[in-house]
């Protein structure tokens, strides 16, 4: 197993992490939100994330899982779900990356489903060309190109979550 070089450094990151915050501040100004993280990926962005966000919010959490370790298996599945009330409010759905868009797309029905007043989406990470659904994103924090990554979240068998930058994972051949 191979990790590279940084593809995006602790420095760029959290650069990017703020500029986010600073656009959610600014859009749900005077709103109270609620930021539902998707875990286990999203944990390290997630955290980062609502600690710059000015505006008041609750947080929740769900755990879904779509993919196999590199493999996505095209169905999503709930391990833990949001306990939350949605219905009226403002929420914001927070993934660490968007690939097919299978997952997301599945959790925004859902959730749209139970009426919130408004409901976004902040992707850290969109590898845009292997979209196969398409689910609207509004806030991103970096488009990336077609490479399995790992760190700031992000797996491979559970491992290499802790890295604090992105990388690169490669298979030994
Ligand atoms: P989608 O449903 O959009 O195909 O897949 C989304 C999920 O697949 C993400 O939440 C993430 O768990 C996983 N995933 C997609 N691409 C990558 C990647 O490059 N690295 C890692 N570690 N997970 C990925």
């Amino acid at each position: 197993m191979v990790v590279g070089k940084p593809l995006l450094t602790v420095e760029q990151i959290s650069k990017r992490v703020s500029e986010l915050a600073g656009m959610i501040s600014a859009d749900y100004e005077g709103k109270d939100l609620l930021a539902i993280g998707i875990l286990k990926g999203a944990f390290v962005f997630f955290s980062d994330l609502v600690r710059y966000i000015q505006t008041p919010l609750s947080i929740d959490f769900l755990i879904a899982s779509s993919y196999l370790n590199d493999e996505s298996t095209g169905e999503v599945r709930i391990h833990y779900d949001i306990r939350e009330e949605i219905a009226g409010k403002n929420v914001l759905l927070v993934e660490d990356i968007v690939d097919t868009g299978i997952t997301l797309n599945y959790l925004r029905e859902r959730i749209l489903r139970q009426g919130p007043e408004s409901l976004r989406i902040c992707t850290f990470l969109d590898k845009k060309e292997r979209r196969k659904v398409d689910v609207p994103l509004d806030y991103v924090g970096f488009e990336i190109p077609d490479e399995f990554v790992v760190g700031y979240g992000l797996d491979y068998d559970n491992k290499f979550r802790n890295l604090p930058y992105i990388s690169a994972f490669r298979k030994r051949t």
